[in-house]
C-alpha cells in the first residue's frame, strides 16, 4: 500500500499531501472507475465534467489513501462547492439547513412558474 504521510500541521502542508496522493497512478485509476460507473455526477444527475471531483465523504486525513468505492461520491465542481458549502451546517447540527432549501427552491418555482402556467393554461383553454 502507498505510504501515510503523518503529523500533517498546516492547511498547506495537508493540501500539499493531498495533491501529492492524487497524482498517484492508483488514485488516477480509481477515479476513472467511478466515472466509469456512475457516469453522472451524483448531485444533478448530469453527465461528469473531464474535471469533475471525486469527493471524499470520509473527511478523516488519516483516511485520504482509502480507495473505497463507498466512501467516494462523484460530482461536478459547483455541486461540490454546494455539498462542502452546507455540509460546514450539517457539521454544526443545523440539519434543518436541507430543509430551509428546500422550501426556498420550492418556492422560487412557485413564484416563476406560476404565471407560465397560468398562461400555458389558458392558451390550452382558448385552443379547445
Ligand atoms: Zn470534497
Amino acid at each position: 500500500m502507498g505510504k501515510t504521510i503523518r503529523n500533517t500541521k498546516t492547511r498547506t502542508d495537508e493540501s500539499k499531501y493531498k495533491s501529492k496522493v492524487r497524482a498517484r497512478v492508483a488514485w488516477k485509476r480509481f477515479r476513472e472507475r467511478l466515472k466509469k460507473e456512475r457516469k453522472v455526477c451524483e448531485l444533478t444527475l448530469k453527465p461528469l465534467s473531464r474535471n469533475f471531483e471525486c469527493h471524499h465523504k470520509d473527511l478523516d486525513i488519516e483516511h485520504y489513501e482509502m480507495l473505497v468505492d463507498d466512501h467516494f461520491c462523484v460530482l461536478n465542481n459547483t455541486a461540490h462547492e454546494t455539498i462542502h458549502y452546507l455540509y460546514r451546517y450539517v457539521c454544526d447540527g443545523d440539519f434543518s439547513i436541507l430543509d430551509r432549501l428546500s422550501e426556498i427552491l420550492h418556492s422560487m418555482y412557485e413564484i416563476n412558474h406560476a404565471e407560465k402556467t397560468e398562461k400555458t393554461e389558458k392558451t390550452e383553454n382558448s385552443g379547445q
